[in-house]
């Protein structure tokens, strides 16, 4: 989910004008699989704050984190979930440069090293001070104080950490430009992060070809059942599917609308379970722009 337009957050912004950062919803967790030495647990932050998740995979003795929350209560969630566990966290992994993914966490994990892609890295080193000064501006304290920028770039590669074998992969042209996957072949895990949403609405900014061709190369990849996402909780390979047939519909209902509003009414008649219905709002007023719609 990207989030660059501060006059998209105002639309937004009217969610939490009554909320105050002690009275929101709190996020939940879960254990999605274990095997031998190794857990791979989940923290999400509630669906009408996005659903953001942030994984936790637990070695015999460290923790290393995937995704960093976008509002800092749901971080200081994550902290104490990690706190509860007893391990050190020793890497914190950015997937992607969307800042719901790497704003929030820099009060609840100041010292934390922080692994990113290099593409990933120079973009928040870029833009990330600014995107977070924005953000204070329109959420106050829901907003973290600093950020914890990464630090170690995260080359593409296998790489052994705690006895336990992870691939790190770089994916291009998807729901974001650059991102980062993070496979778990022992534990038949794929942490696809953006590349898939689980029952949150899908956050169209114009050509979806290469999200699909993302799509379609987790399902060829038969190593992995547990496909975890960015925004929901995990799923098995037909998630995939769903995000598939999602964008295809998506596509064919951009062609037959005339305007942004028969789009929208066409996406919510045939997803009516789907949570983030203000994100079709951000992205058809900031993003997608048809050449057949008339506005
Ligand atoms: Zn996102």
């Amino acid at each position: 989910m990207k989030f660059l337009s501060s006059i998209a957050f105002i639309f937004i912004a009217g969610v939490f004008t009554t909320l105050q950062a002690q009275t929101i919803p709190t996020g939940t967790s879960w254990t999605v699989t274990e095997k031998k030495d190794v857990k791979v647990h989940t923290y999400m932050s509630p669906s009408p704050m996005f659903a953001n998740t942030s994984h936790i995979i637990e070695l015999k003795n460290e923790l290393i984190i995937v995704d960093g929350q976008f509002f800092a209560p749901y971080a200081l969630e994550l902290k104490k979930l990690t706190d509860s566990i007893g391990k050190p966290v020793t890497r914190f992994y950015i997937s992607h440069d969307h800042p719901d993914h790497y704003i929030g966490f820099g009060d609840a994990f100041p010292n934390v090293k922080v692994y990113a892609l290099a593409e990933t890295k120079a973009s928040i080193e870029q833009a990330g001070q600014g995107v977070l000064e924005q953000r204070q501006a329109q959420f106050g304290p829901l907003i973290a104080t600093k950020l914890n920028k990464p630090s170690v770039i995260q080359q593409p590669g296998v790489e052994t950490i705690g006895g336990v074998k992870f691939i790190f992969e770089k994916s291009l042209n998807n729901e974001s430009a650059v991102s980062l996957i993070i496979k778990l072949p022992e534990l038949g895990v794929y942490i696809a992060q953006d590349i898939v949403y689980n029952k949150i609405h899908l956050f169209i900014e114009g050509d979806t070809k290469g999200w699909e061709t993302a799509l379609r190369k987790i399902l060829k990849d038969k190593t992995y059942k547990i496909i975890l996402s960015g925004h929901g909780k995990e799923g098995k390979t037909n998630l995939l599917k769903e995000n598939l047939n999602y964008l295809s519909y998506v596509n064919a209902t951009i062609l037959k609308s005339k305007n942004k509003e028969e789009f929208k009414a066409a996406i919510i008649k045939k997803y009516p379970e789907y949570g983030g219905e203000q994100l079709i709002d951000i992205y058809l007023s900031y993003y997608l722009k048809p050449k057949n719609w008339v506005n």
